[in-house]
Formats: C-alpha cells, structure tokens, sequence
C-alpha cells in the first residue's frame, strides 16, 4: 500500500506537468508588458521545484529519512493514504479547472502579457487564486500519502511562501493594472476560501 500511495504522489506531479504543457506553449508566444520577478519570487519558484520533488523522491528511494517516518499503526498509514488520494484528486481538478479559466494569461511568475485579460469567471469567480488553493489541497495530500516529516511536508511549506510572498505581490501587480476592476473583485471573492457573504 505505501508503494502505491508513494507512486500516486508522483503520478500527481506528471499530470500537472501534462495539464500545463498546452498554456506554457501559449504563453511564450505572448510578448510581456510587465514582468516582476525579484530574487525573492525566483527563490520561490526553485525551492518549488526542488522540495516538491527532491525530499519525495529520496524517501521513496532511500531509507535515509526513515527516521522521520511517523509512528503510526499500517492501518493508519492506509487510512490516511486513501484520504491523501481524495483529496490529491480534488487537487487535480482545480488545477486543470484554474488553467482551463485562467487559458494565456497564465504565467509560472509575476507577469503582464500583452492583451492581458482579468477573468473573473469561471473558478476565478469564486476565489481569486485557485492554484494557490490547489496548493494547500495537494500539500495535505502529500502530508498524507508521504507519512514522513520530512518528505511530506513540503507541499504545505511551499503553500505558506506562496501564500505570504507571492499573493500580496501579485495582488498589487493585478491591482496596478487593473485598478477599481480588481479592487471590485477582490470584494466580491476569497483569495482561496469562497466569500459567501457579500
Ligand atoms: N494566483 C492565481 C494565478 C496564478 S498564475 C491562482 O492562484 O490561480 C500567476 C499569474 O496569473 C500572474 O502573473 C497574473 O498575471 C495572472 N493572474 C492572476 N489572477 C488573474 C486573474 N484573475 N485574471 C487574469 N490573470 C490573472
């Protein structure tokens, strides 16, 4: 059972990379007319990459972060398996479903491309930064189907530096060029909880 919570963790990883590879095309053929990208957002961008990757594969291949494997029962590790797969799955779609709403506008950073549309539409209707929710969806889940410390934790640190560098910045750069139309619909919607009261 580990086996296959291990391999579905990284199944998780290769559809993303598959979901994103048609709006990455897209995007490198859009000129950009505002690009923000400081060390601190390249930081981020390769501590992404690294502990969503690197942490999980050494546990999956090695014995050498066993010592930060969690004391649960096998019966426990199954539970929380499955519920890890639930909720990567939920995970999964409100990554397609943001890319699909957000199409070229899409960047990996901080970016304005030319013909930049602000869409509101869609998932964006509900919460501002679906991916980013998506995020804390597949953090839990990899705290769940990694049971180590060390492995699967660092979906959710990865969520937290999003959260607290990049959602501010990207919330003034949206603000800059859209103005009363951003500041209408950071009114009406969550960052990544649904606003229901209005
Ligand atoms: N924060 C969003 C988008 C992440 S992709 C999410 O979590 O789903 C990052 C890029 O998306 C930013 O550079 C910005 O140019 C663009 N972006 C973010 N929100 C947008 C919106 N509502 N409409 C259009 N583009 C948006």
């Amino acid at each position: 059972m580990e086996r296959l919570f291990k391999l579905l963790y990284f199944a998780g990883i290769v559809i993303q990379v598959i979901v994103r590879i048609p709006y990455d095309r897209q995007r490198r053929q859009i000129p950009k007319t505002d690009q923000r990208v400081t060390p601190a957002e390249r930081g981020l961008l390769a501590g992404l990459a690294f502990g969503l990757f690197v942490p999980p594969l050494i546990y999956s291949l090695t014995s050498w972060l066993s010592f930060a494997d969690y004391q649960l029962s096998p019966r426990a590790k199954t539970r929380a398996g499955w519920l890890g797969t639930l909720l990567l799955t939920a995970a999964l779609w409100l990554f397609w479903r943001a890319h699909r709403d957000l199409g070229a506008n899409w960047s990996p950073s901080l970016e304005i491309g030319a013909e930049h549309k602000l869409i509101t539409q869609g998932v964006y209707g509900v919460i501002r930064h679906p991916m980013y929710a998506m995020q804390l969806l597949s953090g839990l889940a990899q705290a769940l189907l990694l049971p180590n410390w060390i492995a699967g934790w660092t979906g959710l640190l990865v969520f937290v530096a999003l959260y607290l560098v990049r959602v501010p910045q990207e919330e003034q750069m949206m603000l800059d060029h859209f103005g009363d139309a951003y500041r209408a619909y950071s009114a009406r919607t969550g960052r990544i909880v649904p606003r229901l009261r209005h």
